[in-house]
């Protein structure tokens, strides 16, 4: 029998059988290009058993176009595409789409003709080639990419390659990667890091699921312990994906992994450019790829010889993808261990109470490193109370913190001031008449960048210039800051100590990993004595000259608290206070807050991270929160006010009556509007033993909704907004 299912790239399409036509060999994996009307799709071969498909009679069936020369999906893969798609209900195809992340790799290995600039200025300089110029650089790849970093048409790129400014030149996306050497620059690990390390690389050899917390504290060596385990698994040829939170992370990750290993792993991130893409992924099917690293992208690659999974700095809430498929990489890692049979090491100094709540019931081993590697010492913290030594009018830094400031760049050291809070000011409003500004498209205010000079949403990305006149009451110069943004402190910072050098760290200023690169050796040359920072640069850098850090505001993340607001504040501020001191010098970490006297202050200076967990986690338990019980958020919107309400009311009212589970809402979502649409939620709280997924689904599936209306299901969610 010749024919077969095939699951296409269109979330909107089932799966979908065809024939086989005589020569072309198929099997479960393989990936194949398939007739769907007029047009072509690349899909992947199912096993016919597992997905369900409308019945076609052999006779009616078209052949398939092409099988590509491609190692097949692998058997695990397939699975965890399943798994995911049940788990987070989202179309399996969406879910696919994520492992075939590069569709121009399937073709065969060639060369790509990318351009780049010449030097050569055209005798005919429009504004628009001028911009070109000025803003590609160094940078290289397709007319697209071009045109898309400089802000200019594809038409724009074209007509300097035609003026000889931009040149062509032949790329080969089949150069392989060198191997990493696993015994480069192994280091001289200290007792306990050898332990950890031992226990990682006998896992390795192993080769069976095997999941590990690594909870070690900020400084302890817990890369270097990680790294043992990826020289296991290049000794024994199988593959190594290192997952990391943020894209601004691998910079100085490869470069350290280089010092390890003799060279850098291999990239995979949302910057990189078709041809970069295309490389890594089909060096990734092969296997020739022997270390990943990654953004949460790079779980759902067709690892060929995974060996070996490490999630570093684990309890970042930025491995939840919010949107597309809602998944948490860290969680869909573990699956993937699991069928892979491998192991798995979770890498953190603040785990989540999920991750803890696992190796306390014995499903993840725990391997502990409890002190800083070497003479460098734990960081001591103290609270600053706002309200007993508060700063000056209209300034946002405490006397004391401002003091010791003072004395670190006497010392020739380096301080941090943390902010979670990127812009000049949250809000900004007319003096005269109280006009705030707020986004036409979603329930948030307007905030100031005035590097930039704009007003922005920090939801929507919907910009506009300060205007000269209130809108409102047509006053000129009436409108004020509100607040601080690290813009505002950086400003601060700089009439304190005009002699000293600033530098601003957000994702407004390091928005690529060059550009992070740029960033830590500015750091690492002395180019830096004040870091004002936002999360970026709470966590993963090492600067052995940084001794002081000041939170600016530590009661930030508790206010509007969900679920896990005292959890990440713990986590968030624990993680910035690990930059200090993790040299030779010891390091002071200065907290500003209200409420000197809250729990997770207490716990941040006491140092005692075991009552504050043990504290929240009880509470967890008795509120059946997670991970003792199961949240799933539902978010109905339209731009339609009056439809996103109907729809939200009837799926309300549908709500099915089942033991151990509850129905809150719907009701108005605190992000009322986002992006132009009207949201409502609904919450489903339900007990762990229920498969909640399974009644979401029926409950879902027998309803409809206008067009316009969409209705998103987030499990295990972690934004309540
Ligand atoms: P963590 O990730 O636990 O915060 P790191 O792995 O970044 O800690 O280690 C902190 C610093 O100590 C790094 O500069 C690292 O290179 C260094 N270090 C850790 N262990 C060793 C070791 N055994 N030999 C030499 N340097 C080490
Ligand atoms: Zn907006």
């Amino acid at each position: 029998m010749n024919r077969c299912r095939v699951l296409l790239l269109n979330a909107a399409l089932g799966p979908l059988d065809y024939r086989v036509p005589q020569g072309m060999a198929v099997a479960p994996g393989s990936i194949v290009l398939a007739p769907l009307g007029p047009r072509q799709m690349t899909g992947v071969v199912w096993e016919a058993d597992r997905l369900e498909a409308e019945s076609v009679g052999d006779n009616r069936l078209r052949p398939l176009l092409q099988a590509y020369d491609l190692p097949p999906l692998a058997e695990p893969l397939r699975r965890l595409v399943e798994w995911t798609a049940d788990y987070y209900l989202a179309p399996a195809a969406s879910v696919l789409r994520m492992a075939l992340a590069s569709a121009s790799a399937l073709d065969g290995g060639r060369t790509v003709t990318e351009y780049r600039l010449t030097g050569l200025v055209p005798e005919r300089l429009s504004p628009q080639r001028a911009q070109a110029l000025e803003r590609l650089g160094e940078r290289q790849g397709l007319v697209r990419e071009l045109a898309l970093a400089a802000g200019v048409s594809d038409n724009v790129v074209r007509g300097l390659v035609k003026a000889g400014a931009i040149e062509a030149v032949e790329v080969s996306v089949d150069d392989p990667f060198p191997l990493p050497d696993p015994d480069f620059g192994p280091p001289a690990l200290d007792l306990a890091q050898g332990a950890a390390a031992h226990v990682f690389v006998e896992a390795v050899r192993a080769a069976d699921f095997a999941p590990f917390l690594l909870d070690g504290v900020t400084g302890s060596g817990k890369t270097e312990v990680y790294f043992e385990a990826v020289a296991e698994a290049l000794r024994r040829g199988r593959q190594t994906l290192v997952l990391l939170p943020e894209i601004a992370l691998t910079e100085p990750f490869l470069k350290r992994f280089a010092a390890r290993f003799g060279h850098e792993p291999v990239a995979w991130h949302s910057g990189l450019r078709q041809s970069q893409r295309r490389r890594a992924w089909r060096a990734i099917a092969t296997g020739d790829a022997r270390v990943v690293v990654g953004a949460r992208s790079a779980l759902f690659l067709p690892y060929r010889r995974l060996g070996l999974i490490v999630v570093d700095e684990a309890h970042e809430t930025s491995f939840k993808q919010e949107d597309g498929v809602q998944y948490h990489a860290r969680d869909v890692a573990v699956m993937r261990a699991k069928l892979e049979k491998i192991p798995i090491v979770l890498a953190s100094a603040t785990p989540a109470i999920e991750s803890r709540q696992m190796a306390e019931i014995g499903v993840y081993a725990e391997v502990r490193l409890p002190d800083r590697y070497g003479p460098a010492e734990l960081p001591q913290i103290e609270a600053l109370d706002l309200l007993a030594d508060p700063p000056p009018r209209g300034r946002w830094l405490a006397p004391r913190l401002v003091r010791e400031l003072e004395e670190t760049l006497s010392r020739g050291e380096q301080a941090l001031l943390f902010l979670n809070r990127r812009g000049y000011a949250p809000l900004t409003l007319c003096r005269h008449c109280g006009h705030r500004f707020q986004c036409p498209n979603c329930t948030a205010w307007m905030v100031e960048h005035r590097l930039v000079h704009r007003l922005a949403c920090h939801h929507c990305g919907h910009m506009m210039p300060p205007p000269k006149l209130c809108p409102e009451c047509e006053h000129e110069d009436s409108l004020v800051p509100v607040g601080p943004g690290v813009e505002r402190i950086a400003d601060e910072v700089r009439a304190l100590f005009p002699d000293a050098k600033t530098a601003i760290v957000t994702s407004d200023t390091i928005w690529s990993p060059a550009r992070a690169a740029e960033f830590v050796a500015r750091m690492e040359a002395g180019e830096i004595d004040i870091v004002v920072g936002t999360q970026l640069v709470t966590k993963g850098y090492h600067f052995p000259n940084l001794t002081l850090v000041g939170v600016v505001d530590a009661d930030l993340g508790l206010q509007g608290g969900d679920l896990r607001a005292a959890e990440r504040s713990f986590q968030q501020i624990a993680q910035v206070a690990g930059r200090a001191g993790r040299g030779e010098k010891p390091g002071l970490v200065l907290v500003q807050t209200h409420d000197p006297s809250a729990p997770v202050i207490g716990a941040l200076v006491s140092g005692d991270a075991e009552s504050f967990y043990a504290a929240e986690t009880e509470a967890r338990r008795e509120a059946a929160m997670p991970p003792f019980g199961r949240l799933a958020g539902i978010v109905v919107s339209s731009e339609d006010a009056a439809e996103a309400l109907e729809a939200a009311r009837l799926i309300g009212r549908a709500a099915p009556r089942v033991d151990n589970m509850a129905v809150f809402g719907p009701a108005p979502a605190p992000l009322a509007m986002l992006r132009g649409r009207h949201r409502h939620r609904l919450l489903v709280h339900a007990a762990r033993s229920l498969d909640v997924q399974d009644v979401i689904r029926d409950w879902l599936g027998k309803l409809s909704w206008p067009r316009g209306v969409r209705v998103s299901v987030d499990v295990d969610p972690y934004s309540f907004l």
